[in-house]
């Protein structure tokens, strides 16, 4: 049955039985009423007609006789019951012969026993009518009752049954649509009802079935594409691992077990940070898995891994696998991808070229510095006096020897960083010293250009821990490109200032600065700011930087294009 009808079916049912009700109430107190009525017109009438007869019979009163007259004739218009009539026209003759003799006592005597008698018949009629009303009031309550227990019956199943049989399937509904909602769309609806809900469980579970088919084709695609990328994957040359967002291995590929040394059994599933603890490569893989910044791959140290009997090297890269998830706004991490990029060809051809600079370098040092030798003789006049010209050509021969050993010097110093092969020395030393040994290695070239340098330092500087040696390398370097790219006539400023334990010498120049979006590339190796004519490999920053943080120290710039740069280093003291 439909909705609708189930609805006016149970609002007629009840609408009539109230109906009912209300009729067979109505009907009882009708005749009730009627049956009072009755009592009061034909029986009551009767017995004051009777009493006000008795009344003026008594009474020696003027008009008695015509009120008993009155009486008599009302009482011949009300009879009612059975007898009565002739009981009244006995009244009547009785009364007739009164009026003929008033005084004759038997004949009032008679009239008013007849009187009497009628009154009695009326009485008795009440005593029966008013049984027979209070058995009708009787059977109207048993009735009323009986109509309203039903009426209550049938309302109390409508109120159970109508709102759950319509609540009922619209629970159920919802609750599939939830599992759909869910992802559940093996969920159907199983109403037996022709109804409404008959019709909608049938045109839902047809949804479901075809979201299901859909689900299926679909799940079949992803499978197909799931494999393809597997297989993309596992043929990478180099190795990749999967993690979710706790860190928990979801995929590897071949060459990703290779170097691991563990089965795809002993990973799949496992969480890095447990793996960690017994395996150093996985250790080092996940290490700066949640630093915010990627660092600058050129200053990551490339993983060097033992695998297959041969050292390889790889370059770490970390994907982080952010994504919007349907009906939300912020993005949620879903996990990460390492990729570790096999640079060993690369490795094997920079350790070739280290080798090839480092060597030549090398082998440049001897000739260059015999070369030197010959100048120092040649200008010293040992071998014999020199004109102008060949005096001029000598001082260029020693400008541009000198910049060769600055070059050969720092492609080895280069060589050496780059192989990790910085050999340090680190003592208790005195900076004075320092600076004043670089100063007075600049000091030719600053003469050149009339350059002042003025050294301006606190009358106690506590020894410092540094290897002599580098630390002369850098400060030489920094004062050298001072005096380089500054304008001539002009002073520089070496300050020694101690702060916290630190010793702090700063190399100030007035020269032509540096712009400011090249600051943060200063220290890259190879690095010249672009349009610099100066002859320079753009390597001394590169190596001071290296060279004081290897000793635990610090280098930094400062400039003003135009107005000159300040470059700071600072060093631990013994203290
Ligand atoms: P090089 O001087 O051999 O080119 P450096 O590494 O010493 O290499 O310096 C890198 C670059 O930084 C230089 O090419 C130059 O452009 C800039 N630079 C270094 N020092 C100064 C300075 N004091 N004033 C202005 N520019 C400088």
């Amino acid at each position: 049955m439909k909705i609708k009808a189930k609805l006016n079916l149970g609002v007629g049912v009840l609408f009539t039985l109230i109906l009912i009700l209300g009729i067979v109430a109505a009907a009882y107190v009708n005749v009730l009423k009627t049956e009072t009525e009755n009592i009061l017109v034909a029986n009551y009438n009767s017995i004051a007609y009777s009493k006000n007869i008795l009344f003026n019979l008594q009474s020696n009163e003027m008009g008695a006789l015509s009120a008993v007259e009155k009486n008599v004739q009302s009482q011949e218009k009300n009879v009612t019951e059975q007898g009565e009539k002739e009981t009244t026209s006995e009244l009547r003759s009785n009364f007739e012969e009164y009026k003929k003799n008033t005084s004759d006592k038997a004949t009032k005597e008679q009239l008013s026993i007849t009187t009497f008698r009628i009154m009695d018949m009326n009485m008795q009629a009440i005593q029966i009518k008013s049984s027979i009303a209070s058995k009708t009031a009787g059977n109207a309550v048993f009735w009323i009752l009986i109509t309203a227990t039903l009426c209550f019956i049938i309302a109390f199943t409508l109120l159970i049954n109508l709102p759950s049989n319509i609540a009922d399937p619209i629970k159920e509904l919802t609750n599939s649509i939830k599992q759909i909602s869910e992802k559940n769309y093996k969920e159907r609806l199983n109403f037996k009802s022709n109804s409404e809900f008959g019709q909608l469980a049938s045109s839902f579970n047809t949804l479901a079935e075809k979201l299901e088919e859909y689900d299926n084709t679909n799940l079949a695609k992803v499978m197909t594409e799931k494999k393809r990328i597997d297989i993309l994957i596992n043929n990478m040359q180099n190795p990749v691992f999967g993690l979710d967002e706790n860190l928990n291995i979801l995929f590897v590929n071949e060459e990703a077990v290779k170097i691991i040394g563990m089965t795809r059994v002993e990973i799949i599933g496992k969480n890095t940070l447990d793996l960690a603890l017994k395996n150093d490569l996985i250790r080092s893989l996940i290490s700066d898995i949640n630093s915010p910044v990627q660092l600058n791959s050129n200053k990551i140290e490339p993983l060097k891994i033992y695998s297959g009997g041969k050292e390889s090297y790889f370059e770490k890269e970390i994907l982080h696998l952010r994504i919007v998830p349907t009906g939300e706004e912020h993005e949620k991490l879903m996990g990460h991808v390492i990729i570790l990029k096999n640079i060993t060809e690369f490795k094997e051809l920079d350790f070739a070229k280290n080798n090839f600079i480092a060597t030549v370098s090398h082998e440049f040092k001897t000739p260059i510095s015999a070369i030197k030798m010959s100048l120092l003789l040649l200008e010293k006049e040992q071998v014999g006096t020199l004109n102008e010209e060949q005096g001029n050509l000598v001082k260029s021969i020693n400008e541009d020897i000198n910049r060769l050993l600055k070059i050969t010097g720092e492609l080895l110093n280069m060589t050496q960083i780059e192989s990790g092969n910085i050999q340090l020395s680190i003592l208790p030393v005195d900076i004075k010293e320092i600076i004043e040994y670089a100063s007075n290695a600049i000091k030719t070239q600053a003469k050149q250009k009339q350059i002042n340098i003025k050294i301006n330092m606190p009358n106690y500087v506590p020894p410092i821990l540094a290897d002599s040696e580098k630390t002369a390398w850098v400060l030489t370097n920094l004062i050298s490109n001072a005096v380089r790219y500054s304008y001539e006539n002009s002073d520089i400023n070496v300050q020694i200032k101690v702060i916290n334990k630190k010793v702090m010498v700063s190399v100030t120049d007035t020269g032509q600065g540096i712009p400011p979006q090249y600051l943060p590339k200063i220290f890259d190796r190879y690095f010249r700011v672009p349009g610099t004519k100066k002859e320079g490999t753009g390597l001394g920053l590169a190596i001071s930087k290296e060279f004081m943080m290897a000793q635990g120290g610090m280098i930094d710039v400062e400039s003003e294009l135009g107005a000159g740069s300040k470059f700071t280093i600072s060093l631990n003291t013994l203290a």
